[in-house]
C-alpha cells in the first residue's frame, strides 16, 4: 500500500559532526523527531532507515579525485596542502574521522527518499539529514562535503528520466546545486536567500540565469538583510508559483534550511515561524498540482537548534501528513525534557512571540527592493510566456 509520507531517519545521520563547537549540529534531528513523537504525529512505521550511497552514486555528481581525497581525510591521511585545494580542513569545513562514511550516509538518505517517491511507495518523503547545498563537484564548502541534493537529482535524471524543480529557501545561496545543473534544461533551480553582499557564499545574483541549454533554468532571489515574513513569503509565493507553471516539473525537491529566522545566529533575515509554516504549505500544493504529489524535502542550514529548527522542521512533516494547523503550546513533556539541556530559554508555543524584535524604519524600503528583485528574477519567465503566446497567434490561420 502506498504510504502518504515517509520520514527518513537513523542515528547514523548524527555522525556528521565536525566538532563539538561547530554550528552545524545534527542534534536538531533528535529534537525534531522527539517533538513529533511527543505530538503523537509520527509512528515507528512512518520512519524508514536510509541506505548509504555507493561510490558509483557519488560519482554521478562528484569527481573521482575528490571522493578519494575525502576518503583519505576520513582516515586522517590527506596531506594539508592537498586538503586545501579540495576545500577540506578549513575553519568552516574541517576534516573529521569517518567523514566519508558520514557524508555518504546523508546522500543515501536523500536517495532513499527519492526512490520511495519515484517508486510510488510514498507520496512525499522527508529527509532532514540532507540539504548540503554548498558541496561542489570537486570541492567541499560551507559545512558541506558531498551534495546530497545534487547527487539525488543526477540519479533522478539517470534512473527515472524525471524533470526536477529544486527550490531552496535556506538563507544562504544554493550555489553547489546550481552549479551542478547550470547548463541543464531538465533541472530548474530556484534559490531564495539573503543577498550575498554580506553573507556567505556571496553568489546568487539575480542575473545568474544558467548557461548554454540551461539558460533560463536557474533562478535566484537575493533578499535584503532584515527581510520579514510578508516580504519573504510574497517573493517565495510569486517565484514558486510562476516557475512551477513555466517549468512543469515531474518532481519537486525542496531544501528547507531554517536559517532565515530572526533568531538564527549566522544570518541577517528576520522571518518567524509564520514563514516556516507557509513554505511547506505551498510546496505541498505545487507538488499536488504538477507532480502527482511527488515531493521530497530535505533539511539544510539552521543554527538555532533549540528555539527554531525543531518547530520549523516539524511543520514540514505535519504539512505532509495534513496536520499543520497546530497552534498554541508545544507538548509539555518536550519542553521539560530539553529545557534543562538547552543553553537558551525554549519557546513553548508553535507561534513566535509577537515582541520578538523591534519594528525597523527601513521595512518599506526593503519590501520595495525585494519586489523589484522578484520582478527582475521572473523577467525570463514572462518573456517565455509572451513567446508562447506569440507562437500561438502566429499559428492561428489568418483571415483576409
Ligand atoms: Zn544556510
Amino acid at each position: 500500500m502506498k504510504r502518504d509520507s515517509v520520514f527518513i531517519y537513523s542515528d547514523k545521520l548524527l555522525t556528521y559532526r565536525f566538532s563539538k563547537q561547530h554550528p552545524f549540529n545534527q542534534h536538531r534531528l533528535v529534537l525534531t523527531l522527539d517533538l513529533l513523537k511527543k505530538m503523537k504525529a509520527i509512528a515507528s512505521e512512518d520512519i524508514l532507515v536510509p541506505r548509504t550511497a555507493t561510490d558509483e552514486e557519488l560519482l554521478l555528481n562528484h569527481e573521482h579525485t575528490y571522493i578519494e581525497a575525502v576518503k583519505m581525510a576520513s582516515i586522517g591521511q590527506l596531506p594539508e596542502h592537498q586538503a586545501e585545494s579540495f576545500g577540506i580542513g578549513t575553519e568552516d569545513t574541517p576534516a573529521f574521522p569517518g567523514m566519508h562514511e558520514a557524508s555518504a550516509q546523508l546522500v543515501g538518505g536523500t536517495l532513499t527518499a527519492v526512490d520511495q517517491v519515484m517508486q510510488e511507495k510514498a507520496q512525499h518523503a522527508l529527509h532532514l539529514g540532507g540539504g548540503l547545498h554548498h558541496g561542489f563537484r570537486g570541492k567541499a564548502s560551507g559545512f558541506c562535503i558531498y551534495n546530497d541534493s545534487a547527487v539525488a537529482i543526477k540519479y533522478l535524471r539517470e534512473k527515472y528520466n524525471a524533470r526536477v524543480l529544486y527550490v531552496d529557501t535556506d538563507a544562504h545561496h544554493g550555489d553547489g546545486v546550481q552549479s551542478s545543473f547550470y547548463d541543464d534544461d531538465a533541472v530548474c533551480t530556484l534559490s531564495l536567500h539573503e543577498t550575498g553582499r554580506y553573507l556567505f557564499p556571496g553568489t546568487g545574483n539575480v542575473n545568474e540565469w544558467g548557461h548554454d541549454r540551461g539558460y533560463g533554468y536557474s533562478f535566484n532571489i537575493p533578499l535584503d538583510a532584515f527581510t520579514e515574513d510578508d516580504s519573504f513569503l510574497n517573493a517565495y509565493t510569486r517565484a514558486v508559483t510562476e516557475i512551477a507553471e513555466y517549468f512543469k516539473p515531474d518532481i519537486l525537491l525542496t531544501q528547507n534550511g531554517a536559517d532565515a529566522h530572526f533568531y538564527d545566529p549566522l544570518t541577517h533575515l528576520s522571518t518567524t515561524m509564520k514563514t516556516y509554516r507557509e513554505i511547506p504549505r505551498l510546496a505541498h500544493k505545487i507538488a499536488n498540482q504538477y507532480c502527482d504529489g511527488k515531493w521530497v524535502a530535505v533539511g539544510g542550514g539552521g543554527y538555532d537548534i533549540w528555539r527554531v529548527v525543531p518547530r520549523a522542521w516539524s511543520l514540514i512533516w505535519l504539512e505532509m501528513i495534513g496536520k499543520a494547523d497546530v497552534s498554541g503550546p508545544l507538548p509539555k513533556e518536550w519542553i521539560e525534557r530539553w529545557q534543562e539541556k538547552a543553553p537558551v530559554s525554549l519557546i513553548d508555543q508553535w507561534e513566535d512571540p509577537l515582541d520578538m524584535y523591534q519594528p525597523i524604519p527601513r521595512k518599506k524600503d526593503i519590501e520595495e527592493k525585494n519586489q523589484q528583485t522578484v520582478d527582475r528574477a521572473l523577467f525570463f519567465v514572462r518573456q517565455q510566456q509572451e513567446q508562447v503566446n506569440r507562437n500561438k497567434e502566429f499559428k492561428r490561420p489568418k483571415s483576409f
